[in-house]
């Protein structure tokens, strides 16, 4: 493949919003975030670029904001693209919660990037927190009200959110001035996410699928239980189309109306990611991928279930708090 011209989307504002996006969150090891090495993420985003990828999914936490805008800039310079061609999702993080805190939280991020706006800024999560991590008891609707401001501002051209479950979904939309235009949740074979995808489609919103991938990948180093990479009746489906399982599980996506964000820093994956625009799964095999589902979710923040507004299931021994123990060192 030379460049993939990748769909879009329109979004309930009237804005395009390309079909699959780059994930590049790239981890956290113990001692805190994972950094990119010796400016190796800009050079993945010019080769992303090369190939077709437009949109561009990052977070203030992730801290890879620099690099991202570095190659989206560089390529400009180069006049491979315009800025209107390509799409920038950015996130609030937690910590900055209050109004007011959010144009100055995303001023940051502008800054960091070197861009006078974004695509689409993201609530990460419904949970506030304070500086040093305790819960802060501001609500996400004094958060939305400060997203809605930066929109206004022209800071960002869309709004949305991460990590609500539906009953938060509707509670924001009921009292919203500006509509979100999109949820990103984590949908993969075993998280396949029907509800909150019935719920956006009825409310002309659109996922945003993390963690595409699911238990096809290694995860935190590991291997989870669930389908695998040589799963046969993944295998089975890409066969016939001459396609490979995490291609199949993408298009799982794309027809099933989730914009997927695989992140890979490789070129090889790259290219092997965007190409999943020359097939379609038929009804019955999206179904047969949708057997898959047994409710596991690989980001659990359960050091956060006494939160009001965690919106996962609690579990009987949450995890210890690594953002505590990180600021203990
Ligand atoms: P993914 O499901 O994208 O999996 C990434 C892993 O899969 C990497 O180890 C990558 O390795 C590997 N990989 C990529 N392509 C292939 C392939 N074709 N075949 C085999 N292995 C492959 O997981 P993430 O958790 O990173 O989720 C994707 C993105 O979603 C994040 O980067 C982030 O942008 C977003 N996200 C958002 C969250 C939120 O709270 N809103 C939470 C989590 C993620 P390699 O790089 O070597 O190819």
């Amino acid at each position: 493949i030379i460049c993939v011209e990748v769909p879009k989307l329109k979004l309930n504002n009237g804005k395009l919003m390309p079909a699959i996006a780059l994930g590049t969150y790239l981890g956290f090891d113990q001692g805190g975030v994972v950094k990119s090495v010796n400016k190796q993420l800009a050079n993945v985003v010019m080769n992303a670029i090369d190939i077709g990828y437009r949109h561009f999914d990052t977070a203030a936490i992730y801290e890879t904001e620099e690099e991202i805008g570095e190659g989206i800039r560089k390529k400009i310079e180069e006049g491979a693209i315009n800025r209107d061609d390509i799409f920038v999702t950015t996130k609030l993080w937690n910590t900055q919660h209050k109004r007011e805190q959010v144009p100055l939280a995303l001023k940051q991020s502008l800054n960091k990037m070197g861009l006078n706006y974004v695509d689409l800024y993201l609530m990460h999560w419904p949970i506030g927190l304070n500086d040093d991590y305790t819960f802060s008891d501001v609500d996400f609707m004094e958060t939305w009200r400060g997203l809605e401001d930066v929109q206004t501002m022209g800071l960002t051209k869309s709004i949305g959110v991460s990590n609500f479950n539906l009953d938060q979904l509707k509670i924001l939309i009921k009292d919203a001035s500006i509509k979100p235009v999109a949820i990103q949740v984590e949908v993969h074979p075993q998280m396949i996410q029907s509800e909150i995808i019935e719920y956006a489609k009825s409310e002309d919103m659109v996922v945003m699928g993390y963690s595409p991938f699911g238990s096809l990948v290694m995860r935190y180093g590991m291997q989870f239980p669930g389908p695998k990479i040589d799963e046969p009746v993944l295998v089975e489906i890409a066969r016939k189309y001459n396609k490979t399982t995490p291609q199949v599980v993408l298009r799982w996506q794309i027809d099933r109306n989730v914009v997927p964000l695989p992140k890979s820093t490789n070129l090889k994956r790259l290219k092997e990611n965007i190409d999943i625009f020359d097939f379609k799964l038929e009804q019955h095999e999206i179904e047969i991928i949708n057997k898959f589902h047994n409710n596991v979710r690989y980001t659990l923040p359960s050091f956060w279930q006494t939160h009001p507004y965690y919106p996962f299931e609690k579990i009987d021994n949450p995890q210890a708090n690594p953002f505590l123990n990180k600021r203990k060192e």
